[in-house]
């Protein structure tokens, strides 16, 4: 069960604000959410409240401490208090689907949810990190149509990657991992794409350096989307070797803190020329949930430069 939230209200520094709030968190005010616990870490609200200032929309965003306990409550309170959604979090992402009228076909596919969106009492689920994953690839000209990718991991970054690549036309997926708790949604994950799209995947085990040094030779992209490479992992990378890359690969990490890892690292070091970190994949992801609330793009070079 979550923490008691220490509701005391605290002082904080608001930057930008300088005399008094009008025309914004007033009577009209339209509240999302993001529902999870942990929550205290996250970026979300400095990401969505800027770009509903930016913009000039009358929008808020705030964490809620929700664990699986307090989850029925707190979906019931998106219809009661007319919020316009909300995003959901860890450990809420597949235990929120029983509670939601509909599901996008990514979150069909993915079995999970982390953007609920509130049409009159309507809630529907949306999955959008692997439409960040690839909107941050398309904003510097990269697509997956027609590309073989090789995709390290099968959890919850790695699983809507697979899926959405899948559904935009990626020929080939190939996912590789550990033979650990996820190496069942790895299974099914191949299994679900190969029977919704016309994507080939396919499953290996990342414990097989062979299988996996030769399927990134013959990639045109290769995503880590596992644990590695972020703490406590910090110093470490699947990939050690700067031959198994090859110049005219994409090479991303979903990780972004650190900004620029141990297999970026790597990758420079081959030379490869496209080489992406997690950040925008970070962003892009709350650009699409912003898109689905609010129907306005963000102004994601504008967030770019408050998050660096
Ligand atoms: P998860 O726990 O759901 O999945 C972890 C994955 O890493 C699994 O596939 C697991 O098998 C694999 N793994 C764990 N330890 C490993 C090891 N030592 N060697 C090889 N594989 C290992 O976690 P998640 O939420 O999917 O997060 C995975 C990564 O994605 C993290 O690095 C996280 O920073 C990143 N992430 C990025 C974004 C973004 O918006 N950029 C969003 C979510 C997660």
């Amino acid at each position: 069960m979550a923490d008691e939230r220490n509701n005391e209200i605290e002082e904080t520094k608001i930057q930008g604000v300088s005399g008094p709030i009008t025309g914004w968190l007033d009577g009209h005010t339209i509240l999302v959410g993001l529902m999870a616990y942990p929550i205290r870490h996250t970026m979300s609200p400095t990401m969505h409240n800027n770009a509903f200032a930016k913009l000039g929309l009358n929008g808020a965003y705030l964490c809620f401490e929700i664990d699986n306990e307090k989850l029925p409550g707190a979906i019931d309170a998106i219809r009661t208090l007319d919020m316009r959604g909300s995003n959901v979090s860890m450990p809420n992402k597949k235990k929120v689907i029983p509670y939601l009228d509909k599901l996008d076909k990514t979150s069909q596919m993915c079995d999970a949810v982390n953007t609920i969106v509130n049409e009159h009492g309507v809630l529907t689920g949306y999955t959008t990190d692997g439409m960040g994953w690839l909107r941050a690839l398309k904003k510097d000209g990269q697509d997956v149509k027609g590309k073989v990718i090789t995709l390290a991991g099968a959890g919850g970054a790695a699983t809507p990657i697979a899926v959405t690549a899948s559904l935009e036309g990626a020929k080939e997926i190939r996912i590789f991992n550990l033979d650990d708790d996820k190496w069942a949604q790895a299974v099914k994950n191949v299994e679900t794409i190969n029977k919704e799209t016309d994507c080939v995947a396919s499953v290996h085990h990342l414990e097989d350096k062979e299988d996996f040094k030769k399927s990134i030779a013959e990639s045109d992209i290769y995503c880590d989307a596992t644990s590695v490479g972020m703490n406590p992992l910090q110093d470490q990378t699947l990939v050690e070797d700067p031959s198994w890359f090859h110049e005219d690969m994409v090479v991303s990490d979903t990780v972004y803190a650190p900004r620029k890892t141990k297999l970026m690292e790597v990758a420079e070091k081959a030379g490869v020329k496209h080489i992406y970190n997690g950040i925008g994949m970070m962003i892009e992801q709350g650009a699409a949930a912003f898109k689905l609330w609010t129907g306005k793009e963000m102004p994601t070079d504008y967030i770019q430069e408050i998050m660096d």
